[in-house]
């Protein structure tokens, strides 16, 4: 299986008959993973965790990873792995097999901790904090970022200048859907621009399926395991009929591959999204890995970077309509600026 954005970017008129050609053919999609221990979870905070139970959830953790690995190279699929800076400190070699498997380590912040509680002095010492510690075990500069529980909103626009402020090169934080903990509704559903200010970052959003006027979030988490296939289909069934820069990013946790871990004593509507279709889900996951091409963040964000004029731009900070720009009124100045952002060099 190919990357064909990486091929079907260019403009022009041998490009244009390239992307008619292959408009049936699936667009990769982005699988990534978000690694923290089952504790952590959103829904988890406040709760009273024992050491000993702390550290189940950890050595439950390495074994989902490993089957995971294990799934992924049976297939010659590489991912993205958004890690925690704590899980990476404490299981290096982990971390060090998941990164000599071939897939990409990213940033999920050091601790877990959602950005709106943090100033935006914390949330850079948090990030840089992270970024080391895979860099220093991995050899390789990270240069993406996915915020725990996706805690870039409308409210923390600004943390999308701290990243470019970094050096990181794309975020994948956003979703652009209605939640009672996070989302940013009217935010495209398609790789694009985010921009604050004078900054700007590639954002990747999870895969959503357009249903009745709403952005269902079909991407991962408890909708993969409660809704059926057939919308996560149409999801990537609009992928295919739109323009080649739409491919969809999916996430997963690798507690979510483990039916018999100790259940946490959570409250009736937290205890549903978290274990819904918990038990069939390795299952599930199998037939969803053999029956999509995929790709890491990092690939798709190496094939967008030949069609950036393509992408919307969508400001975060706007209270509404902030998608100000299609693609086809993106200018040649703009442009140049993206890329300059784009391609920055990863510091640290
Ligand atoms: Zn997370």
């Amino acid at each position: 299986m190919g990357f064909l954005l990486s091929t079907t970017c260019e403009d022009g008129p041998s490009a244009r008959s390239q992307r008619a050609a292959v408009r049936s053919t699936p667009v990769p999609c982005v699988l990534s993973f978000d690694v923290e221990e089952h504790d952590r979870i959103e829904a988890a905070v406040g709760l009273e965790i024992s050491p000993a139970m702390k550290r189940c959830y950890r050595g439950r953790m390495g074994w989902s990873i490993r089957w995971l690995l294990s799934e992924l190279e049976k297939r010659g699929v590489r991912a993205t792995f958004f890690i925690i800076g704590e899980v990476a400190q404490r299981v290096p070699n982990l971390v060090r097999r998941i990164h000599r498997a071939g897939h990409e380590l990213a940033s999920h912040g050091w601790d877990h901790r959602r950005i709106l509680s943090q100033s935006r002095e914390v949330f850079l010492e948090d990030v840089r904090r992270s970024r080391d510690v895979l860099e220093q075990i991995s050899g390789e500069a990270v240069v993406g970022y996915r915020a725990p529980t996706f805690s870039i909103v409308r409210s923390t626009a600004w943390a999308i200048g701290a990243l470019a402020e970094l050096g990181m090169e794309y975020d994948s934080s956003v979703q652009p859907i209605w939640h009672d903990r996070y989302g940013v509704p009217d935010a495209p559903r398609q790789p694009y621009i985010v921009r604050v200010g004078g900054s700007q970052l590639l954002e990747l959003p999870m895969a959503t399926a357009r249903v009745c006027g709403v952005n269902l979030p079909v991407g991962g988490g408890g909708y993969f395991r409660l809704l059926p296939l057939w919308i996560t289909e149409r999801a990537l069934a609009w992928s295919r009929s739109s323009d080649q820069t739409t491919a969809p990013t999916f996430y997963f946790h690798p507690w979510e591959f483990d039916a018999d871990q100790p259940r946490l004593p959570l409250g009736r509507l937290n205890r549903f999204r978290t274990y819904v279709g918990i038990k069939g889900n390795r299952e599930r996951f199998k037939a969803f890995l053999d029956h999509y091409p995929f790709q890491r963040a990092i690939d798709l964000k190496k094939a967008l970077s030949h069609c950036l004029s393509r992408l919307p731009i969508f400001d975060l900070a706007e209270s509404a309509g902030g998608l100000y720009a299609r693609p086809d009124r993106v200018d040649a100045t703009n442009l140049c600026v993206q890329t300059t952002y784009l391609h920055s060099p990863t510091s640290g």
